[in-house]
């Protein structure tokens, strides 16, 4: 009953938190019914209309509908990352398939592009910036989905989504029973030597799980595997490398060659059906990188470096196989395992002696919260008596520097048996004064939970993790939007990562950390001499890491840039396309294998990054040269604060990214300071 159901109404709790102590999981399936059906009824208004199409009785009419559903999807899709037991993760392949054909129907109904086409050739007619920007990310969002299509197009566009969701779902299982199947199953412990404890009792988990004798060395999903780094034996490094680096192109029945052709094939003809040259094309035209000639010539500019750096990396790795009586050349099984050794030695730090000095409390308080005050301001305040959705997560009131409400922000920084592996930032209710709404955000991480009155001591990634999750958080609470679609953390894919990325910094910096990283028992601080090293330990190794970030991100590149008029490679002829594409853009792949190769890339052929995986390079660009000029400023300031909040976080995608970025710079991004952190100018 919709009366009765706590999900049908707005949430009358402060912020419109939602009332996580009313709501059962038996509220979601009838509450997205119902939000379901108000929505089309909404939209079926708006497209019906028999009134003039207007700014405000079209776009903005859609920006309110819907309600009622968004607050369910929001609340449903927190809880299949944090709260997924059985009952919540089969809901929620039952509703994927609905909430797909609801876009489409809205996406492809012509009455209504029809209105929004009418209301952008007005556009430049009395509307604001804002306005004018939300009118045209509506009518691209529909062109995107097909809207412009004949109805023959139409239902051919429907058709190549259909089949290619089931071809890329395909390429996710194949990929997932593949992994299980050529895991490294070993009988002798000694095969071992040099595998942290914990790793062996791991393997030997594995092992049992799987119903087989001894250990069983999994497969994770990049090509490089853990345990290279320190397994003494050499050929079990052979092997595993083998093992992972022939994923999905041995034959039988998980090989997915079949599927790599099959897709880029689908993709290249809808991308032609949309007008474009590619898929690739597609993909960067909504993104800050805007061309593939533009992702393509940061890819080169890096490579040339990148392989440089790489070869100074080997004449020392082969210097350290010399001592121990190896024959070079070094191999791709030896990097991993020699790097971590030069590692060490170079700079004699031992991460897990830190732990102590990273105690969870005062890295939320002491670090992550006293670096935001710093910079813009703002202050924390706990909520103790409003209701969380699981025992740990804290909830706290953010108040801007004058006293002004911001929004809230939940920390759920525990792991539990339903919560996903990661971290990550999502919203509960999303910001916008169109709705009258403030953003409620909340940020999970996986942080082991101690036992019973132990404190929580957190490594150096978790840290990190943190203050970079915090950074989304932000990007979400400074939100200024008027309109939902434009609100917080709505921009490109290529640009959403690096507001986070920059706040990173703010873990190292001297005055932060010092204010933080106190041992929990002495009280004594971190001495300098060590933060010191592990900031420059960062830099080293940088070679081999973006030589392979290069080759997945060309991979994926080269595939999405063949044309729907090309002939297809044919499944056989799957690596030597990758070999080519490789030696082309002088990234020798032999010595250092992609990331991921084609047919285990799972990001791209079943994980939404297709086209996209440059991203995680172009962001680093954007965040390098945004550190440097933090730097510059002299670090956490409330004037260097004011500046990116104002020109860059608070306005969400209400203004072009990479304007926002100029606004702050004073200029276009410069690749250089990314170069010189990963060690890769001369
Ligand atoms: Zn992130």
């Amino acid at each position: 009953m919709p009366e009765t159901n706590p999900l049908c109404s707005p949430s009358p709790l402060p912020f419109e938190l939602p009332p996580f102590h009313l709501i059962r999981h038996e509220h979601i399936r009838p509450a997205f019914d119902v939000g379901l059906a108000e929505h089309r009824a909404e939209v079926a208004a708006i497209a019906t209309d028999p009134a003039e199409p207007t700014f405000a009785n079209t776009v903005e009419a859609l920006e309110r509908s819907g309600r009622t559903l968004e607050r369910v999807l929001l609340l449903h899709g927190n809880l299949c990352s944090s709260m997924a037991d059985e009952q919540t993760r089969a809901l929620e392949r039952e509703l994927a398939p609905l909430i797909a054909e609801h876009e489409d129907e809205i996406r492809l109904d012509p009455r209504l592009f029809a209105r929004i086409d009418a209301v952008h050739e007005r556009r430049h007619r009395g509307l604001t910036a804002e306005q004018v920007r939300v009118v045209e990310r509506y009518r691209r969002d529909f062109l995107r989905a097909g809207a412009g299509l004949d109805e023959a197009g139409r239902a051919r566009l429907r058709a190549l989504n259909t089949r290619l969701v089931s071809l890329t779902t395909e390429f996710g299982s194949r990929v997932l029973a593949e992994a299980n199947e050529r895991a490294v199953q070993l009988s002798d412990r000694r095969e071992l030597a040099g595998l942290p404890d914990s790793a062996v009792a791991a393997a030997a988990e594995a092992a049992a799980e799987a119903g087989r004798d001894g250990y069983l060395l999994r497969l994770v999903l990049p090509t490089s595997q853990p345990a290279m780094a320190s397994l003494h034996s050499r050929d079990l490094r052979r092997r595993l490398h083998e093992a992972a680096t022939t994923r999905g192109m041995r034959g039988g029945p998980h090989d997915t060659r079949d599927l790599v052709v099959e897709i880029t094939r689908l993709r290249a003809e809808r991308a032609a059906l949309l007008g474009f040259g590619d898929h690739a094309a597609y993909v960067v035209d909504d993104q800050t990188a805007g061309a593939t000639k533009a992702v393509l010539g940061i890819l080169d500019e890096m490579a040339g470096p990148a392989m440089r750096n790489l070869d100074r990396e080997r004449d020392r790795i082969e210097a350290l196989m010399r001592a121990d009586g190896v024959e070079g050349p070094v191999q791709p099984w030896d990097w991993a395992y020699y790097a971590e050794r030069d590692l060490a030695t170079t700079y004699d730090v031992d991460a897990d002696a830190l732990r102590p000095y990273f105690e969870l409390d005062r890295v939320l308080h002491d670090g992550i919260f006293h670096a935001a005050t710093l910079l813009y301001g703002v202050r924390f305040h706990e909520h103790h008596d409003l209701p969380a959705y699981a025992e740990d997560v804290r909830v706290f009131e953010v108040h801007d520097e004058d006293g002004t409400v911001l929004g809230l922000f939940l920390c759920d920084w525990f792991a539990r048996p339903t919560k996903r592996g990661g971290a990550w930032m999502s919203s509960f209710v999303g910001q916008s004064t169109l709705l009258g709404t403030l953003p409620v955000v909340v940020v999970c991480l996986n942080v082991p939970k101690p036992p019973a009155g132990r404190p929580a001591l957190m490594s150096i990634d978790e840290v990190r993790t943190g203050f970079h999750e915090f950074g989304h958080a932000l990007h979400g609470l400074f939100s200024r939007a008027v309109y939902p679609l434009l609100s917080g953390t709505a921009v490109p894919r290529d640009f959403v990562e690096f507001p986070s990325q920059v706040n990173e910094m703010w873990a190292w910096w001297p005055e932060v950390l010092a204010h933080y990283a106190v041992h929990h028992e002495t009280g004594e601080r971190l001495a300098q001499d060590v933060v010191d090293r592990l900031v420059a330990s960062r830099a080293h190794g940088q070679g081999f890491d973006t030589v392979a970030m290069l080759g997945a991100a060309l991979l994926d590149q080269e595939w999405h840039l063949r044309a729907d008029a090309e002939p297809a490679p044919r499944p056989e002829e799957v690596e030597r396309v990758e070999a080519d594409a490789l030696a082309r853009h002088g990234v020798r792949s032999a010595l250092v294998p992609p990331r991921y190769r084609s047919t285990y890339f799972a990001h791209v052929f079943s994980g939404g990054y297709d086209a996209a995986y440059y991203s995680y390079l172009w962001s680093e660009v954007l965040d390098a040269d945004m550190v440097d000029w933090f730097t510059q400023q002299g670090g956490p300031t409330r004037r260097s604060g004011e500046v990116f909040r104002r020109e860059l976080l608070a306005v969400g995608g209400t203004r072009e990214p990479l304007e926002a970025f100029a606004a702050v710079r004073g200029r276009a991004p410069s690749t250089d300071p990314l170069l010189r952190r990963r060690g890769l100018l001369a």
